[in-house]
């Protein structure tokens, strides 16, 4: 008879926290949004939305990330990914006010890039990113101070994802390291790999593997997985030392979710189908698919894309119900684009913008209110500004 090995993960308190419920300021989601929201069921909600940018003009930039919903982008002046629209937002000195449609890292990120004088809010304080919260600062200082027992501190290079707190850019910055994002990665690291002998990659464990094995052409043993809930991580000194990559053991809950099922299930359904993820997707979904790249690369990709060719698409399904859309009739190409999964949902916190609450942002702006400001504090700022231009100057 076997017995039952004890469980080797510790529940973070972060998971009790009900999302938009209770209140912890530090974390990226589990916040509570205070204010007098419109009823979702107000029919005049697009109106008073129009009518409220209107009377802001100028003063004010809406930013829509491509995963949010049809009825916030269509008040976004800019769509992009999250680097895309911070650079947007730092393009425009002369709005008072930059509304980040998206969730609270970009926000952060908005506001390092952004002047002193321009204010970064956020329509709901609960829009978190539950991969972002997978790398607290207390963490990946224990996890630095473990390279450092293992001898090898002085060798890595920290190489951060775009996707984390601001806290996690600036320890990036303060230790010699970069910022990437899935359009980039494969150059962050080999920039990381002529600076030092190896890389902590945080906090997707996903985008790091794939980084370092497709692009890279590293192997999965080079690979180590440091758990933050394990004491030392869950990994010897030697095991440290032999590593080229020390991956953080964080990843996506959406793209996480994608299955080498679900590649497989889709081939079978759709004959001919181009199947294209995003690479925060798990790696043997990546090894199996046609194509990878990131949610712009995906977007370009669908736009040469030649007319009557079939797609199923891994990433977040707000975008790619957007691009089945687009693409649907024939002017555009009839482009069967399908989603490469039945069951996976939409990014629960990036759904958290919505309507009323954009509507309830741009009202009180437009009354000379700001409400739910995002500031970084000025020396995380500085740090993880360090980290970013390392990032824009990459070769
Ligand atoms: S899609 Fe994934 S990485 Fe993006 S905000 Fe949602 S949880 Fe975070």
């Amino acid at each position: 008879m076997t017995t039952a090995q004890p469980l080797d993960v510790q529940p973070s308190p972060l998971a009790l926290l009900l999302l938009g419920r209770e209140a912890d300021p530090r974390s990226e989601r589990g916040v509570e949004c205070p204010g007098d929201l419109p009823a979702p069921s107000d029919p005049d909600l697009v109106e008073r939305a129009r009518a409220a940018k209107a009377r802001l003009g100028d003063k004010v930039f809406v930013l829509g990330h491509h995963y949010q919903r049809d009825e916030v982008i269509e008040f976004a002046d800019v769509t992009g990914d999250s680097f895309k629209l911070a650079r947007d937002a730092a393009a425009r000195p002369g709005a008072e006010y930059i509304v980040f449609c998206g969730v609270h890292f970009m926000a952060e990120s908005a506001d390092i890039l952004t002047g002193d004088d321009q204010q970064v809010v956020l329509p709901d304080l609960a829009a978190g990113c539950s991969m972002a919260d997978m790398a607290t600062a207390e963490q990946v200082a224990e996890c630095w101070d473990v390279l450092t027992d293992a001898g090898v501190a002085g060798t890595t290079v920290p190489v951060s994802y775009m996707n984390s707190s601001a806290d996690i850019k600036a320890f990036t910055g303060k230790h010699g390291g970069t910022i990437c994002t899935s359009s980039n990665a494969e150059r962050a690291l080999k920039w990381a790999f002529a600076q030092g002998e190896k890389v902590l990659f945080l906090p997707d464990q996903h985008l790091g593997r794939n980084t370092a094995v497709r692009d890279l052409g590293l192997s999965l043993d080079d690979c180590v997985l440091y758990n933050p809930h394990k004491p030392g991580g869950g990994l010897t000194a030697d095991e440290l030392r032999a590593a080229k990559v020390i991956l953080w053991r964080g990843h996506c809950s959406v793209h996480g979710r994608f299955s080498l099922e679900s590649v497989r299930d889709v081939r079978e359904r759709i004959p001919g189908v181009n199947v294209l993820v995003h690479p925060e997707c798990r790696h043997e979904v990546v090894a199996a698919a046609d194509l990878v790249g990131s949610t712009e690369y995906i977007i370009k990709t669908l736009e040469a894309a030649p007319a009557g060719s079939k797609w199923a698409i891994g990433t977040e399904l707000n975008l790619v119900r957007r691009l089945a859309n687009r693409f649907a009739d024939e002017a555009a190409g009839n482009k069967e684009i399908v989603f490469l999964d039945k069951t996976v949902c939409f990014c629960s916190t990036m759904n958290r913008i919505d309507l009323p609450h954009l509507v309830w942002a741009l009202e009180s702006l437009a009354d000379g209110k700001v409400v739910n400001r995002i500031e970084v504090d000025p020396e995380v700022a500085a740090f993880s500004k360090l980290a970013l231009e390392r990032m824009l100057a990459l070769p």
